[in-house]
This record gives C-alpha cells, structure tokens and sequence, in this order.
C-alpha cells in the first residue's frame, strides 16, 4: 500500500536511496585523475557510490580498489570502446576488449554470456574535434539487441553540444547555461524501444577533467564539479552494506537493472525524495521500472522535493502537465509511463518508466 509518510514522501515498502555517479575515467584510461583521488572527490561531493568506466580496462578493480571506501563504494565496469558503439559494461571479471572491432551485436552478447550487463553510451554521440576530444562514437546500429540501459543524458555531451569557439568562454564561466537536458532523439529512441521491451535510462558525466587540446591552461570540468551535475539515483529494498561488498555490488547493480533510479540534475537542487510510483486497484504498488499489465483504476503518484513543473509522458507524448510537489493520477489507458521534471524552467529529473501493458486480447 502506498502511504504518504510525515516529509510528504510517498513510500511503499521502505525505499534506501543512493546516489551516484556512473561512465567516468581514471588514468587507467584517458581520464586525467588517479582512483584514490576520484574517490576523495566522490565523498567530496556526498556521493554514495562511483561505477567508474575506464576504455577497455578493468585495471582498477585487478589493482584492489573496487569496494568500500569509507562511505564510498566503488565499482568498476569498462567502457567498451570501439570506434563507434561505446557500450558500459558492468559486472564483468575480465575486459572484454573493444578495439578495432565491428562486430557490435556481438560484444553485447559477450557481455550477457560473462554475466554481466550494459548501458549503450552517449547513444547519439558528441561534437568533432578541433575543439573537443569528444568524437562521434554514435551507437549506429539500432537493430542491436541484449542491452540493459540507455545513457538518456550525460553531462559532458550536452555541454559541448552547446558550445563553440565563440561562446566556450562564456560558458565556461557559466557552465549551467548550457544544460539544456536529454537530447530529444535520445529520449524519443528510449521511448520507441520502450513500447517493445524492457529498458533502463541512466544519468552520466562522462568524466575525464583533461585540459582540452586548444586552451591548454584550462583543465576542462575537474571531477569535483562535475560529481555534483547529473547523478543516477537508486532505490533499494534494503539499506547498503559497508561490511560488504558482494552485498553492496549486488543490491546496486539490480536496481539499475530493475530501472529503479532516476536522473537528478543536482547541482540545480537536490533530487533526492523524488517519487514516481503506480497502484493498481488490488493495491499492489509498482516502482518506477517496474512493468505490469494494465487494469483499470490504476493510480500514478508522483512527489517531488521542491514545487516544480511536472511532465508526465505516455508512449513518448505529454500526456498530463502539472505545477506542484505532488501528484496523484488516475489513469485510464495502458501505457509506457514515465516523468520529467523542470525546475525553475531547467531540465531536473527524469524518471525511469513505468511499464504497463495491454492484456493480451
Ligand atoms: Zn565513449
Ligand atoms: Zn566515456
């Protein structure tokens, strides 16, 4: 049963929320700090957990830093990288390597049969050098299957994707300018595959702090800025571990699996209490990533931390607009449901979606 507890907050069996930062890289790759530096910075910022991706390397989590430290867990994955088809890749205990290779589909497979899972990254890709070190990399070939998530927003991509010589000064200094939210072709791929199966959105900063190649005195965003940007949400069943980390690992990596999380942008204000959840009429609660066939009489509920502009969306289009910390919907239709939230007109949280689907006739 869904209860509305005494800070307002809708809650149906006891949620532990977690936050953190997922698809950045250590010098293991080309990222410009080392691990014990990256995780100073993570409990710098209160992250609770750090799923780092270093280019084809597992070389953090060989060396032993993969755990617990202090409040901070980390996590190591890979970041697959070949030249286009980047893919995250999580829950492996060796490096499935990337270069030079074009066979997509099958270093997807690879990854689910060494029982692991991944999360196509910046699916739509970036800006060409000159100026940026970010290249294409574009995942091309949508017939792909077998992967967990989607990178719906990552920092680094949609600041450059703002930016040009003419205005890098300016948002530089004014970096939150240039946020502008989840390109639209990626959350419109989201919401297609959505209609078909099961799929998870995650938040990234792809984080790298290089100097960039023109500009040299400038180290582009240090790792402490931008773990306090886009982070991934999660919600647990159960309280994490210090003491272990099978535990820990586990209890993160099945709620990302699950879609139980959400993007927050952050460093706008805090997201974190934020609710999306349906009832059904027996009064079974769904979570948001849950999936769940449609019966009338089904609610959605919906609570935010600070009053703001909530979007519901259903199979892709707005579906309900509302101004306000709490909502409550009935509805009456099946549907992919999920929300955004705009804070002060600037893009804040997107939810996972809710997945209920027509009875078969
Ligand atoms: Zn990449
Ligand atoms: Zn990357």
């Amino acid at each position: 049963m869904i209860q509305v507890n005494s800070s307002g907050h809708l809650t149906a069996t006891q949620r532990y929320e977690y936050k953190g930062t997922i698809h950045l890289h250590s010098r293991y790759s080309d990222g410009s700090s080392t691990v014990p530096k990256i995780i100073q910075k993570a409990a710098d910022a209160g992250l609770d957990f750090v799923m780092l991706t270093d280019h084809d390397s597992l070389a953090a989590m060989h060396d032993g830093y993969e755990g617990w430290h202090n409040q901070v867990l980390l996590l190591v994955g890979q970041e697959i990288s070949p030249h286009t088809h980047h893919y995250l890749a999580f829950d492996l205990d060796k490096e499935i390597p990337g270069k030079y290779r074009e066979d997509h589909q099958t270093l997807v497979n690879e990854v689910t049969e060494a029982g692991g899972f991944g999360i196509i990254a910046h699916p739509h890709g970036g800006k060409k050098p000159p100026l940026f070190r970010v290249k294409g990399h574009a995942w091309k070939d949508w017939s792909i299957t077998g992967y967990t998530g989607i990178e719906i927003w990552s920092y680094m991509i949609d600041w450059v994707d703002s930016v040009n010589l003419l205005t890098f000064m300016y948002y530089y200094f004014y970096p939150e300018k240039a946020i502008t939210g989840p390109r639209p072709e990626t959350l419109c791929k989201w919401d297609g595959v959505a209609q078909e199966r099961h799929v998870v959105g995650i938040g990234s900063t792809d984080a790298h702090a290089k100097p960039l190649p023109i500009f040299r005195f400038i180290k582009f965003f240090p790792y402490e800025y931008l773990f306090r940007t886009i982070r991934t949400h999660v919600l647990l069943n159960e309280p994490l571990s210090p003491q272990s980390l099978p535990d820990s690992k586990r209890l993160i990596y099945d709620a990302i699996k699950a879609g139980h999380c959400f993007i927050g942008y952050d460093l706008l204000a805090d997201s974190m209490g934020f609710t999306f959840m349906a009832e059904t009429p027996g009064g079974a609660a769904l979570l948001m990533g849950d999936e769940g066939l449609f019966e009338g009489g089904t609610d959605l509920f919906i609570s935010v931390p600070q009053p703001a502009s909530i979007r519901l969306i259903r199979d892709g289009v707005l579906f309900h607009n509302a101004h306000g910390k709490m909502l409550r919907l009935p509805i009456s239709q099946a549907g992919v449901y999920r929300v955004e939230v705009y804070y002060d007109d600037q893009p804040w949280i997107f939810s996972n979606p809710i997945f209920l689907r027509k009875t078969k006739e």
